[in-house]
């Protein structure tokens, strides 16, 4: 059980981050998601968190490309509910296109969101969680951490950063109850994977099918798009005292991508 911790979750108004916070919610933690999307149904989300959990349940429109904004919702989270046992870093988003045709604000938001942000929550929530002697901390990063595929130059270059970025804080708080793990899922069926499918198909001149079999699960043995549920799981189990000893690790979750 996580009842009595508090964890907060960038990009979490949508797929696997939704799905990471309802599963923390589940074991009893109080948890602060964020994200995009329209009022009315975040503040569904965030009542249905409360109830899930029987503990608190907060909301931050902390914007991932604003360093200033990412230190505040810490800052609010540690006043409203106590500084972060459990810290995800997860937001992200994706473009494709060839490098030469790649427009210069997708690469800086890209690597502001999908890597920067992850760098800006750990260095806010690190010394809570040392001065504790206890703490999680989860990047999602990516199959595109280990391996890399046309068209995301700027999305296979974050993701490779959060591997990097992961190990060294993994070493910075080894000695201090803190683990600092990445989970690499494959494809994993949420909007982010829906709405690149028109961009692949312009990119590669294919159909919607072709993309979907040929490009997205032709990398995927299993033939089957991961599930966000699939992805929570593995984030309670890092967060239990069984995975004490994970830490710097990049699990991968990609029915078997990765292994090819
Ligand atoms: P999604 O589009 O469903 O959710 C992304 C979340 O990030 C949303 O809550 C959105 O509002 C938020 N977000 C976007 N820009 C933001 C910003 N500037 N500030 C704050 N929040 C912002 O995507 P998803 O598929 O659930 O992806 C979540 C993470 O998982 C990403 O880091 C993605 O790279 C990674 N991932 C996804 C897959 C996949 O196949 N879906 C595979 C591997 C890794």
């Amino acid at each position: 059980s996580l009842a009595g911790k508090t964890a907060i979750v960038t990009g979490s108004t949508s797929g696997i981050g939704l799905a990471y916070a309802k599963a923390l919610a589940a074991e009893g933690a109080s948890v602060m998601i964020n994200g995009f999307g329209k009022p009315d149904e975040i503040e569904a989300e965030r009542r249905a968190l409360a109830e899930a959990s029987g503990a608190k349940a907060a909301y931050s429109d902390a914007d991932m490309t604003k360093p200033d904004e990412i230190a505040a919702m810490v800052a609010r989270c540690t006043e409203e509910m106590g500084s972060p046992d459990i810290a995800i870093a997860n937001a992200g988003i994706q473009h494709v296109a060839k490098i030469e045709d790649f427009p210069i604000e997708k690469w800086d938001a890209i690597i502001a969101i999908n890597l920067s942000s992850a760098w800006h929550l750990m260095r806010a929530v690190v010394p809570g969680m040392k001065e504790k002697g206890w703490g999680r901390i989860i990047c999602t990063a990516s199959a595109h951490s280990l391996v890399a595929s046309p068209g995301k130059s700027a999305y296979v270059a974050a993701k490779h950063g959060i591997a990097g970025l992961v190990k060294t804080v993994a070493l910075e708080t080894a000695e201090q109850g803190v683990t600092v793990n990445a989970i690499s899922p494959g494809y994993v069926w949420t909007p982010l994977v829906e709405n690149q499918i028109p961009d692949t198909m312009k990119a590669r001149g294919l159909t919607r099918e072709q993309v979907m079999n040929d490009v997205l699960l032709a990398a995927q043995p299993t033939k089957q798009f991961v599930q966000p549920e699939e992805v929570a799981g593995l984030a309670v189990y890092l967060c239990g005292d069984a995975a004490a000893g994970i830490t710097g690790a990049n699990l991968s979750m990609d029915g078997g991508w990765t292994a090819q």
